[in-house]
C-alpha cells in the first residue's frame, strides 16, 4: 500500500493544466492567467487631486493668502483656465489638476472670503509642490505588465483588469467534475429510507466540495452494483474532465467500480492508500490527445470520502486548472486533550481548532469513525494523527488541516 505522499506524487502527474483558451473577464473568478496582462492606459489617466480642496501654486502658500478663485472642478469635469499666482480652483477629489497648479490645499484649511466668495483664504503656513495630488502614470503606465501569467483571478484581480481595459483574457480552463455516488442501498435525501438502505449524503456533500473548489460539477445522481448500469454512468462521467465516484472500491461481492471503469479505459494509478479513514482509495486515468480524464473512486464511508476529497481531489482540480498542486491550509496547533486512540495508519481526527491566549489549540472530537458524518459536522479541521504506538499527551504539536 502507497503512503499519502506517494499517492499525491502519482496524481501530480496527471494534474497538469489544459490548452489555455479566450474567456471574458466578468467569467474569470478563480481562473489562472495563461498570459501576461498589459495596461491599455496610464492610471490615473491624469495627474489628480487626493482631497476636496483648492488647487494652487504651492509657492503662493503663506499663512493667510488670499487668492482669487477661477473655476469649480468635479470629478469627471476638466479645468479649463490655467491656475497662475494669485489664484486658484476649486477642485474635487479625483478630479484633474488644472495646468499650472501644483499642489492641493484641502478645504477645511480655507475659508472662503468676500460678499461673493470670489476669493478663497488659506490657512496653512506653506505647501510643497505635489502635496494632495497623484500624478498621472503613477500606479500603472500604458503598457506596463499588471498581471503576470499564472496569477490567480481573485476578486482583486478583477478590480485591476477592468481598470486595465482587459475585457477578454486567455486563461486556463477549469475542469469539470462528474460525481457518481454508488451503491444499491442508496436513496435521495428526500425519501424515507426503507430496510437495508439509507439516504446518499455523498452526492451532496461531493457535489458541494467541488462547487466551493470554484469547478462546475456534473451529479449523475446514484448508480446501482450493476455492472450495466454503472457502465452507462461512467461513461457519461467521463464527457466530463474529472469522474469522482463514491463507495464500490472496497472488498465486497459488489465493489464495482475498479472493475467497470477498466472496462471503459481507466488505467489504474493506485488502489489503496495507507491512511485513516479512506484507505480502499482508488485513482486512475483514461488518456486522451485533448487531456487525459482522472478518475477518482472515493470510498463510501461519508467521512472516508470527504478526507479522500480534501487530501486528493481538490489538488488535482487545482493542479488541472493551472494553480499550485496544493490541497487543503495546513497549520501547527497543540493537542489540548490528551488522545488515547492510535493505530499502525496516519489517521485524520475530526477535531475543533482554536485560539487560546495566542496559541492554536486542538481538541479531537468523539468521532465514532468512518460512518459517523454528524461528528464532522462539529468539526472545523482534520488533526493528522501520524501511526506511532504511544499516546499522543495534551500540549503535543500536531498538523491540523483545516475545513
Ligand atoms: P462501499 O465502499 O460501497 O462498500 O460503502 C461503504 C459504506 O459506505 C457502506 O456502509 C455504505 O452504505 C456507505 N455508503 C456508500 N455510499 C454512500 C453514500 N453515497 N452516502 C452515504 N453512505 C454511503
Ligand atoms: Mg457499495
Amino acid at each position: 500500500m502507497i503512503s499519502v505522499e506517494e499517492a499525491l506524487e502519482r496524481i501530480k502527474q496527471h494534474a497538469k493544466p489544459r490548452a489555455a483558451h479566450a474567456i471574458r473577464a466578468s467569467d474569470a473568478l478563480g481562473s489562472v492567467l495563461a498570459v501576461d496582462v498589459q495596461s491599455d492606459i496610464d492610471s490615473p489617466p491624469h495627474d489628480k487631486a487626493l482631497m476636496d480642496g483648492y488647487a494652487v501654486v504651492a509657492s503662493d502658500i503663506v499663512p493667510g493668502v488670499e487668492l482669487s478663485i477661477l473655476e469649480e472642478v468635479t470629478a469627471g469635469d476638466v479645468p479649463t483656465k490655467p491656475v497662475t499666482s494669485g489664484t486658484a480652483t476649486r477642485i474635487m477629489t479625483g478630479a484633474p489638476i488644472p495646468e499650472g497648479a501644483d499642489a492641493v490645499v484641502m478645504v477645511e484649511r480655507t475659508e472662503l472670503v468676500g460678499e461673493d466668495s470670489t476669493t478663497v483664504r488659506i490657512d496653512t503656513d506653506n505647501s510643497q509642490p505635489g502635496q494632495n495630488i497623484m500624478p498621472r502614470g503613477e500606479s500603472v503606465r500604458c503598457g506596463d505588465v499588471v498581471l503576470r501569467i499564472g496569477s490567480m483571478i481573485r476578486p482583486i484581480e478583477m478590480g485591476v483588469l477592468a481598470e486595465c481595459g482587459a475585457t477578454e483574457i486567455s486563461a486556463y480552463p477549469k475542469p469539470s467534475v462528474a460525481i457518481l455516488s454508488t451503491g444499491n442501498e442508496l436513496v435521495a435525501a428526500e425519501t424515507r429510507p426503507k430496510a437495508g438502505q439509507i439516504r446518499n449524503s455523498n452526492g451532496p456533500m461531493l457535489e458541494a466540495l467541488v462547487q466551493r473548489a470554484g469547478n462546475a460539477a456534473v451529479n449523475l445522481g446514484v448508480g446501482r452494483d450493476d455492472r450495466d448500469e454503472l457502465e452507462r454512468l461512467v461513461r457519461r462521467g467521463l464527457d466530463e474532465d474529472v469522474l469522482v465516484l463514491s463507495g464500490g472500491v472496497s472488498a465486497g461481492v459488489l465493489d464495482l467500480v475498479p472493475e467497470v471503469l477498466a472496462a471503459n479505459g481507466v488505467e489504474q494509478v493506485f488502489h489503496k492508500v495507507h491512511l485513516k479513514p479512506g484507505k480502499p482509495v482508488w485513482f486512475g486515468i483514461r488518456k486522451d490527445p485533448e487531456g487525459d480524464k482522472l478518475v477518482f473512486g472515493l470510498p463510501g464511508n461519508p467521512v472516508g470520502s470527504l478526507v479522500c476529497f480534501e487530501l486528493f481531489v481538490r489538488p488535482a482540480l487545482a493542479g488541472l486548472a493551472g494553480q499550485e498542486f496544493s490541497g487543503i491550509e495546513r497549520r501547527t496547533a497543540r493537542l489540548a486533550t490528551h488522545h488515547s486512540r492510535y493505530g499502525d495508519r496516519p489517521t485524520y481526527f475530526p477535531a475543533r481548532l482554536f485560539d487560546r491566549d495566542g496559541q492554536f489549540q486542538v481538541e479531537p472530537l468523539a468521532w465514532k469513525g468512518s460512518a459517523d458524518l454528524r461528528t464532522l459536522a462539529d468539526a472545523n479541521c482534520l488533526a493528522l494523527f501520524p501511526p506511532r504506538d504511544s499516546e499522543f499527551d495534551a500540549g503535543e504539536a500536531i498538523e491540523v488541516y483545516l475545513l
